[in-house]
């Protein structure tokens, strides 16, 4: 069975400029954040997911302990087991938006739905950050879908 394996100082830059420092659930930016982020294996290990580049996401503390060692959430709408987002196979734009004032992600799909649930990307906190965080252009990343 796979273990969890220390990741190198040189393998940790990789992660974060592939992922342009921006967490990739909640896409804030790391280097406007007091803590560092963390890397997240996108399948868990216990699941049989690699330490591979390719099963790794940058993912701050709150994301990565929301989402623990699940990669589907059940749709409590439809009662379907839905897919978490999966920010090493599909586009962060493809599933979430900005809502026009910045404040919110608007999920596009119920993968982003259900992602947003489960990680509270919308949580109260998260809001006022990105409310004063607009105030001086830190927000939205400048490569999102524009407002
Ligand atoms: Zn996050």
């Amino acid at each position: 069975m796979t273990q969890r394996r220390k990741i190198s100082a040189q393998l940790q830059t990789q992660i974060r400029q592939a992922a342009r420092y921006l967490c990739e659930y909640y896409h804030t930016d790391e280097r406007w954040q007091y803590v560092a982020f963390t890397v997240d294996h996108v399948i868990p290990v216990q699941a049989g997911g690699a330490n591979t580049l390719d099963n790794y996401a940058l993912a701050c503390f709150h994301c990565n302990r929301r989402k623990a060692d699940k990669t589907t959430v059940l749709d409590t709408e439809t009662r379907q087991l839905v897919a978490l987002f999966n920010p090493r196979q599909q586009l962060w734009a493809d599933h979430f938006s900005w809502s026009a004032d910045g404040l919110f992600i608007v999920p596009l799909t119920a993968i982003g739905q259900v992602t947003v649930n489960l990680l509270e990307l919308n949580r109260e906190r998260v809001i006022q950050i990105r409310a004063a965080d607009i105030l001086v252009n830190r927000h939205p990343p400048t490569d999102d879908p524009k407002l």
